[in-house]
């Protein structure tokens, strides 16, 4: 203790454990053990049964913590998604829009209990094939996509009720795309209201993350959800291309980039498709002077680092009152010294492997574009693995409004510095983005708190906190964020029309 205090007066957080144990302190690792049980190749859903692509072309599904392949994944092609079309529909007249709302539930309540009962297995699976850390797949992505189910579960014979004096339909088939940042839990959100409701789906997951959308089709089958209800085709962005456009499709549900999302609009207007799009983010993170500072620092590591930093709603731009932007600042930096980066598996990491090549292109690009431009650029000493894809967290101070990595979204682990004097200067440059998806507030004062949360544009805004969702809490966004609400009695809405 003696020691402690001592050293404590002149080391910082980050040192001291070096200081008192010398440099063989580390933690050893602890590896997650469960067996992922990954088949060596996957087929496409369709009908219920798994089935090869009509020309059998397949692709490899990478490792991104090591670039080995992990299994190869079917290509679907036009004839395939007309197939997976053709199945939803057929599942929809003959079986699931006359099966009644509770037996519904009922389905939704197994597949909630299925992935329960093999969460460690998926969790696994989902960091092996996405590079999230392991902690993460297991508290947070499996919990909440059973959660996803069990709430939407509920709703299944109650959502009538919700709107007196009509009569509340389903739509019929939906076409449905997804990320790779979340590849489960975006699945979740698609196809728990999408069924609930009484929709038959087509899905697609992302090219680089499909192999825990293949395993769900496996406890499809075991909770006995009819075969057709949901069809899940794999593929790139051509594949993509064929479901939003495909004639079957009463509604398109798109979460992904903007850029894709200002396609889908295109090529949907005038088709009549109903139309959610849930895109980028460049979410302001504000702390004032008077906020709890160790919160709010974690607060702020949690809101860009979670996730690899590839989290739409990512807290990227933080805005911190100039009178503490200093001590922030400094605090950060030590924060940033002790995140470990590397195995995903390992229940130590931090910030596991960055999702593919093309992604951390894509952020080495903007850094370097960063400094150009004339921010100032901190990375913590930082061993990373030598195979894998891997990118350390990264602080950049000195940054102004006009900055590429202040106006794009770098879907990384950086964080951009801005400062501000008054509430008003907060809210103009949180403001000042063609995003609006999230927001955060750091101050003791609950008014400032109502004042900024009312000026913010923004789908979400969480006040002293960050990155907190649940399956009764609508998310979505504004202006090129996307429309349209997913999670909550809102997410029912987006799949229903009212006769
Ligand atoms: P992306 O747009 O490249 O791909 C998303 C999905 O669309 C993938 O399945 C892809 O294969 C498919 N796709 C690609 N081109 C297509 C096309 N022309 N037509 C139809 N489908 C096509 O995005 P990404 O890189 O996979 O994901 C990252 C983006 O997703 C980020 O911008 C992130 O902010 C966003 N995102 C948003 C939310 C949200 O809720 N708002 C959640 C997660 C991710």
């Amino acid at each position: 203790m003696a020691i402690t205090t001592t050293l404590a007066g002149r080391a910082t957080s980050a040192e001291l454990p070096r200081l008192i144990f010398g440099d063989r302190w580390d933690y050893d690792p602890a590896p997650e053990s469960a067996d992922p049980r990954i088949a060596p190749s996957y087929d496409l859903f369709i009908g219920g049964r798994f089935v090869p692509s009509a020309e059998g072309e397949s692709f490899d599904s990478i490792n991104p913590a090591d670039e080995g392949v992990l299994t190869r994944i079917a290509r679907a092609n036009a004839a395939d998604v007309d197939a997976a079309y053709a199945a939803a529909d057929k599942a929809y007249a003959r079986v699931w829009r006359k099966t009644s709302p509770r037996d519904r539930g009922k389905h939704l309540f197994r597949v909630s209990r299925l992935l329960q009962e093999r969460a460690r297995e998926f969790a696994v699976a989902e960091s092996m094939d996405g590079g999230k850390p392991i902690r993460e797949s297991r508290d947070f992505d499996l919990p909440m996509a059973a959660a996803h189910f069990f709430h939407y579960a509920g709703w299944a014979d109650k959502f009538a009720y919700a709107v007196p004096g009509a009569r509340v339909e389903p739509l019929g088939v939906v076409g449905q795309v997804i990320p790779w940042n979340f590849p489960l839990l975006m699945l979740a959100w698609k196809l728990a209201p999408a069924l609930a409701t009484g929709n038959c789906v087509v899905l697609k997951p992302a090219e680089t993350t499909s192999v825990t959308a293949m395993k769900f089709a496996e406890i499809l089958n075991e909770a006995e959800i009819p075969p057709g209800v949901v069809n899940i085709v794999t593929g790139g962005g051509e594949t993509g291309r064929l479901v939003v456009n495909h004639p079957k499709a009463a509604k398109i549900a798109f979460t992904g980039s903007t850029e894709v999302g200002r396609e889908i609009m295109r090529s949907s207007a005038g088709s009549g498709k109903k139309l959610t799009l849930e895109l980028g983010g460049k979410a302001a993170n504000i702390v004032f002077a008077d906020a709890a500072m160790d919160q709010a620092v974690e607060g702020i590591i949690n809101g860009i680092f979670f996730n690899q930093g590839h989290v739409c709603c990512a807290g990227s731009r933080l805005l911190v009152q100039e009178t503490v932007a200093e001590e922030i600042i400094e605090r950060l930096k030590h924060r940033l010294a002790v995140l470990r980066v590397g195995n995903p598996l390992d229940k130590n990491t931090d910030i596991g492997a960055i999702n593919s090549r093309a992604q951390l292109d894509r952020i080495e690009e903007l850094v370097a574009d960063g400094e150009r431009e004339g921010a100032a650029k901190y990375q913590p000493a930082c061993a990373l693995p030598e195979r894998g894809w891997y990118y350390p967290p990264t602080l950049f101070t000195g940054v102004t409004q006009s900055h590429r990595i202040a106006r794009e979204e770098i879907f990384g682990p950086v964080l951009s510095v801005l400062t501000f004097r008054t509430p008003e200067e907060a809210l103009a440059k949180a403001n000042n983005t063609c995003y609006g998806l999230s927001a955060g507030v750091w101050t003791e004062k609950g008014s400032l708190i109502l004042k900024m949360a009312r000026g913010l544009r923004a789908g979400v805004v969480w006040a002293n906190t960050f990155n907190q969702f649940d399956p009764a809490s609508p998310f979505g966004g504004y202006k090129e964020s996307g429309f349209g609400r997913e999670g909550g009695l809102q997410g029912i809405f987006e799949y229903v029309k009212t006769v």
